[in-house]
């Protein structure tokens, strides 16, 4: 009778992180949003990008990711009032994966 095991190496790589500090943070009515993309460019630490998926005006809305400082360029620019901008007491920090 032939030997029918095999052996399978796994081989577990854990993933490099980087922590983010977050000293604000913004709530986006995502279905007002018209599109237009001025947020995206105003962010300095840019932690905002265009949702691939659209709101209930047929339009992407931006999205947030950590980083934020709270400074509130995006509501200032903003056309149709989406943003409320949020300032932390302490800083918030969030691990996230990084690509190699
Ligand atoms: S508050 Fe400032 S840092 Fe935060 S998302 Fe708006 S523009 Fe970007
Ligand atoms: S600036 Fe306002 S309307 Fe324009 S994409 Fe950003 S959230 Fe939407």
């Amino acid at each position: 009778m032939s030997d029918t095991r095999t052996t399978t190496t796994t081989t577990t790589t854990t993933p490099a992180t980087t922590t983010i500090r977050s000293r604000g943070s913004v709530r986006i009515d995502t279905e007002v949003c018209k599109g237009c993309e001025l947020c995206i460019t105003a962010c300095p630490p840019e932690v905002l990008s265009m949702s691939t998926e659209v709101n209930h005006l047929g339009y992407r809305f931006p999205q947030l990711h950590p980083g934020c400082t709270g400074c509130a360029a995006c509501q200032l620019v903003c056309p149709d009032f989406c943003f409320e901008v949020y300032r932390f007491d302490e800083p918030r920090l969030t691990v996230v994966e990084v690509s190699s």
